[in-house]
């Protein structure tokens, strides 16, 4: 009775003919597929010999390698090429061979100690692939990130250069609005209304352009606080009477109650503190109909006090809910809103939001939206919660930073 060995020696010319003939497409393979084959077939008889199937992982190891090199090269191909159907083309040759070469005890007993092998090197093969396919997208994943940040930086940089070059000509044209205010003394009813068009249009350039001072300053990890004693109570009541014009404009009622922890004290950057919740307020009033109702409410929590202003508007769709708080994450067309600071969904940059929470976080604390859905007929209305943190003392660093210290964002 012939071994396995013999049998491998008898059959390895038609199998080298056949496996050659099925893998190399074209004459000028022919003598690098035949190499290759070979060595592998010696492989193959090497592990049948020992037993051991693990001799072919070298090999196969090669051949993965020199896939890996030709992926790196063709940039457009979504998937490595896979040398898993070659090995499954190999067996299917082995099974031929046999068949067509040998007696059928022969044949069966063969490939019933090769089967073994293949099926091993499939595996491995398999296995490998899979780890080199994960590594290959972590890479491509680390570099897109990479890309998206440098895009991300350069948009912050952009907003900076924008804002500050645009204030100066601004500041010139306000301060010579006011000079003309003061000393023409313009009689001509329509000389006042231009002049007071003059003074309307800059002070909300300015408001827009301070906006994106604050949110590249929030971006860039360079907001400083300036920590005192605040009363949250003095808060909402100074927002509320900043509100109050264009409430009573709006037809709408905003309510302040009365809740346990509405008096008590924290540290907090008053100004910005106040900058956050009006910017909510703000849009309560904005993206609410006329007629409609705010509300502000809130309660004590273990080492913060949440805040929650609750509006009958049009809500915000689920998959909205994390968006608005990115920079320019104003949803809806912009050519459609009539625009103005408290009109009803008037337009605005999409920057309020991302500088509420910019400051929340910068103290530590949070902010999120709950609403049903997004509807101009029903108004389903959206609540607000501020999560402000109580203190009982100013922190240790007074001018805190926003997040970690980060690598300074102009250095390249
Ligand atoms: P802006 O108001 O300038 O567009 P914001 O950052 O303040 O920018 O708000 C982002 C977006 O969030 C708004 O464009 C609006 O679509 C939505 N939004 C904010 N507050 C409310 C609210 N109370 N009700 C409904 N939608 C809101």
């Amino acid at each position: 009775m012939p071994t396995a060995i013999d049998l491998l020696f008898r059959i390895r010319l038609a199998w080298m003919q056949t496996a050659a003939a099925r893998l190399a497409k074209g004459e000028s393979m022919r003598d690098t597929v035949s190499r290759e084959l070979s060595r592998f077939y010696d492989l193959l008889t090497e592990a049948v010999a020992t037993g051991d199937p693990a001799w072919m992982e070298p090999f196969l190891q090669g051949w993965l390698d020199s896939q890996a090199t030709s992926e790196v090269t063709s940039e457009e191909a979504d998937q490595p090429p896979s040398v898993v159907p070659v090995l499954h083309a190999l067996r299917e040759v082995t099974l031929q061979t046999c068949h067509e070469n040998l007696a059928s005890d022969d044949a069966v007993q063969l490939f019933l100690s090769l089967d073994p092998v293949f099926s091993h090197a499939i595996e491995y093969l398999s296995r490998e692939e899979v780890k080199e396919g994960i590594s290959t997208v972590t890479f491509r994943m680390n570099e897109l990130q990479s890309a998206l940040e440098r895009l991300d930086k350069s948009k912050s940089n952009f907003i900076a250069v924008a804002a500050h070059e645009l204030k100066t000509p601004l500041t010139l044209i306000e301060g010579y609005s006011n000079m003309m205010n003061d000393l023409l003394n313009v009689e001509d009813p329509r000389g006042q209304t231009m002049l007071s068009g003059i003074a309307n249009g800059t002070r909300r350039l300015k408001e827009i352009i301070d906006d994106m001072i604050d949110v590249s300053m929030i971006d860039n990890n360079m907001l400083s606080l300036h920590f005192q004693p605040v009363w949250l109570k003095q808060l909402l009541t100074l927002a509320s009477a900043e509100l109050q014009e264009a409430v009573d404009d709006r037809n709408q009622k905003l309510e302040i109650q009365a809740f346990e922890g509405l008096e008590d004290m924290t540290y907090a950057d008053p100004e910005r503190m106040l900058q956050a919740i009006l910017n909510v307020l703000r849009n309560a009033v904005k993206y609410t109909p006329d007629g409609g109702k705010i509300n502000v409410d809130g309660r004590r929590l273990p080492g913060f006090l949440e805040l929650r202003v609750s509006d009958t508007g049009i809500g915000i769709a689920p998959e909205d809910q994390v968006r608005i708080f990115e920079k320019f994450g104003r949803l809806g067309d912009p050519s459609t809103h009539s625009s103005g600071k408290t009109k009803f969904m008037g337009g605005g940059p999409g920057l309020g939001l991302p500088i509420a929470k910019g400051i929340l976080e910068a103290h530590g604390g949070a902010i999120w939206v709950e609403s049903d859905g997004y509807d101009e007929e029903m108004y389903p209305g959206s609540t607000f919660h501020l999560m402000i943190p109580m203190r009982e003392s100013a922190p240790e660093d007074k001018a805190v930073r926003l997040l970690e210290a980060m690598d300074d964002p102009f250095s390249d």
